[in-house]
């Protein structure tokens, strides 16, 4: 015999973006189903960096992350833990001048949308931060920028999202789903049937599958950021870095251990899963070495990577379905999306509840990639495109 569920909103994906969108859509005393196919926060929301980083984003992108950076901070109050959030300032280096022009040309381009950047020159950078190596030219500064625990902040949304009466609905994958009249039906896990006014794509890596359902085919890829972790140091680095160009990104918790990221890992037979490179770690390692003097000799105790759901213009596709209206997407976050998740989680409730959102979304439309599939609506399925790694990572 199926169980079955009837709500307001089906959640399809319990990553940070629909964790954070159950929580805000139950305290607007919708009903919610949140359901994925593992444990929620298991997949990049919860293996990431944890780099909680305004700077270097598209313009584009900054209202969105200036609406999640005011929530940050709100953590406790809001899932009941802080998750390790820390407001260290975010620095981004430039190994020469052209990256320094960069940086200047970047701080220009944003100049007026909240992020007061600082640019700091070499002999600055010497006395403020005399821990970095002395090839580095000049650095970007963001006060406000910092890092978090992705593993607790990620699950903390989830339980929070629990305790506020969110049906939260693990190992249950979508199975199926249709238009039902003005709603959806839903086959999920071996034996649930649900009736939804309202769903959210928020599936990350596989949310192009559901797209794909309601013929609007986008090129999402998949990428495998990969990480190392040091074994626990004296206090060293005093901000998250980054670095202009990509390559290597470290920050330091507070028990010691040094988070580094700068490669991409490979997917294993079942793309779902993947692994580090033997030569990424090394390489990565090597950066941390020439970067961080105090790092020469650390011990790297644990490398790992996960799956991450990228889009060729590395914005990712939030909005309104245009084929089929109550379906709402949010995906495709190209290694970006941990600190705006909050904030893109307070936009997909606002789009349930009344069909718009406070902070302006068009360019993250699905329009720009589903021309075909908006003249032939319902045509169903286009194959999505080859897999294609953006960049280097830049988290
Ligand atoms: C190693 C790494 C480092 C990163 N570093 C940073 C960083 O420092 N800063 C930053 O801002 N971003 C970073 N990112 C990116 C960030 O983690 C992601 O953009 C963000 O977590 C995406 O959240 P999400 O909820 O969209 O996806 P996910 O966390 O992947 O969640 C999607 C969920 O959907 C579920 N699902 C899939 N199919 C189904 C189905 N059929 N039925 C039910 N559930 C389903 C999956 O199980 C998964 O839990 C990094 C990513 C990785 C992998």
């Amino acid at each position: 015999m199926s169980r079955h569920l009837d709500i307001d909103v089906a959640i399809i994906g319990g990553g940070l973006v629909g964790s954070s969108a159950a929580l805000a859509l139950r305290g607007m005393g919708f009903s919610v189903a949140l359901l994925d196919k593992g444990y929620c926060g298991a997949q990049a929301s919860g293996v990431n960096y944890g780099g909680v980083r305004r700077q270097g984003r598209p313009p584009e992108q900054l209202p969105l992350s200036q609406r999640a950076h005011a929530v940050w901070p709100r953590l406790k109050a809001l899932i009941g833990i802080d998750g390790e959030f820390l407001r260290s300032g975010h620095l981004k280096l430039a190994r020469d001048e052209a990256d320094m022009a960069a940086l200047e040309a970047y701080r220009r381009s944003v100049a007026g949308l909240g992020l007061d950047l600082e640019l700091i020159g070499h002999n600055g950078l010497r006395e403020r931060f005399g821990w970095i190596g002395d090839n580095i030219v000049g650095a970007s500064f963001c006060a406000g920028d910092g890092h978090a625990n992705p593993r607790l902040v990620s699950t903390g949304f989830a339980a929070a999202a629990r305790r506020a009466g969110v049906h939260v609905l693990e190992n249950t994958a979508v199975q199926a789903i249709a238009r039902n009249g003005p709603g959806f039906a839903l086959e999920a896990g071996d034996d649930l049937r649900l009736s939804a006014r309202q769903v959210i794509n928020s599936a990350g890596a596989w949310a192009g599958a559901f797209a794909e359902t309601f013929g609007e085919p986008v090129p999402l890829s998949r990428i495998y950021p990969s990480m190392v972790v040091t074994e626990p140091l004296d206090p060293v680095m005093t901000v998250n870095i980054g670095m202009e160009g990509g390559g290597i990104y470290a920050r330091q918790v507070e028990r010691g251990n040094c988070v580094v990221g700068g490669e991409r890992g490979l997917p294993l037979d079942d793309p779902d899963f993947s692994r580090p490179r033997g030569e990424g770690a090394l390489a990565i390692m090597n950066r941390t070495a020439e970067l961080f003097p105090a790092l020469r000799h650390a011990h790297a105790i644990r490398f790992w990577s996960g799956t991450e759901g990228a889009m060729p213009d590395r914005n990712p596709v939030i909005g309104p379905s245009l084929t089929t209206p109550g379906l709402i997407h949010a995906f495709g976050f190209t290694g970006a999306g941990f600190q705006i998740a909050p904030g893109v989680g307070e936009v997909l409730a606002e789009l349930i509840r009344d069909g718009a959102s406070t902070t302006p979304i068009e360019a993250f439309s699905i329009g720009r990639f589903s021309t075909s599939a908006r003249t032939h609506p319902g045509s169903g399925a286009g194959q999505n495109a080859e897999p294609q790694h953006a960049g280097e990572s830049r988290s």
